[in-house]
């Protein structure tokens, strides 16, 4: 491309040509950027130029309703405005770990329901039926090798295993040292509740019997694992985060906390643990 002008002949190279026209355009969007903000009331000095993202041309919403949206710190005039309902002291959202206070002294009353050989809490009941029935529909058969546990029995179970590491030539304080590491102590367990389910399939209790890890390779743990707060259950110890439930990874160990909860926690990656903790921040005694 040339044109001529007083006589003589100027060549019009595209590249530079090009590189100018963007260098135009670019200054033309900040300028009108700039002038948008202006009229919106923006901060001049804010993020609109280094960050080109959705946040500063967004509403600001009132309360974080949506909890997609919680995350965009400082949005929310409540942090926790998002957080189910719910109080710690609710039946559904009992809390027992390893922790001293986190234990029961005396057994729990509630309505029990059996199923295969265990029972468990019947509302808690109601919501695994629903949950084994959709799993049914797509092939994979569930079976709850454990539910309820008394505190009597653990101590029974605990005691015998104590007995058992002495027989083996050790001392006592070894012993309950040993015992630790695989038994929860009395009171301590979550079995307590009938909110716990050890859940694998017949056939897996068949072949493999013992609850190991392998069970996170079967069909039923990866229906299990997607499906679950759908129903109101949570994986309650995940492999990431060990360091704060303090107890191995276990495929098979679900919770029931109710639809709600475990759906917010799910969402937010949150052990019970990390929950209890929140609901307090939040004054949900
Ligand atoms: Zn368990």
């Amino acid at each position: 491309m040339s044109f001529r002008y007083k006589g003589r002949r100027y060549r019009l190279r595209p590249l530079p040509i090009f590189l100018l026209f963007l260098i135009i355009m670019g200054i033309c969007i900040w300028l009108v950027k700039g002038l948008v903000g202006l009229i919106r009331g923006d901060d001049p000095t804010g993020a609109s130029s280094a960050d080109s993202s959705a946040p500063s041309s967004q509403p600001v919403k009132p309360t974080g309703g949506d909890p997609s949206s919680s995350d965009s710190s400082g949005v929310s005039s409540d942090p926790y405005g998002d957080l189910p309902e719910g109080k710690l002291s609710d039946w559904n959202l009992i809390l027992l770990n390893h922790e001293e206070d986190n234990k029961i002294d005396a057994e729990l009353d509630f309505e029990k329901v059996k199923f295969d050989t265990q029972y468990v809490d019947s509302r808690a009941g109601e919501a695994y039926q629903a949950m084994a029935d959709a799993a049914k529909k797509e092939g994979i058969t569930l079976y709850l090798r454990s539910g309820y546990r008394s505190i009597s029995e653990q101590q029974t179970n605990y005691n015998a295993n104590v007995q058992r590491e002495i027989n083996r030539g050790n001392t006592k304080e070894e012993a309950i040292r040993l015992t630790n590491l695989y038994y929860t102590v009395p009171g301590h367990s979550e079995h307590h509740s009938g909110l716990a389910f050890d859940i694998i399939t017949p056939e897996y209790h068949h072949d493999v019997y013992s609850l190991d890890e392998r069970f996170a390779d079967t069909d039923a743990y990866r229906w299990l694992v997607e499906h679950c707060t759908e129903y109101g259950f949570i994986l309650r110890y995940p492999k990431d985060k060990t360091a704060l439930t303090q107890i191995n990874f276990e495929p098979w160990h679900y919770r029931y906390v109710g639809k709600e909860h475990a759906q917010y926690m799910k969402e937010h990656s949150l052990v019970l643990e990390e929950y209890i903790a929140l609901l307090k921040q939040a004054g949900r005694e």
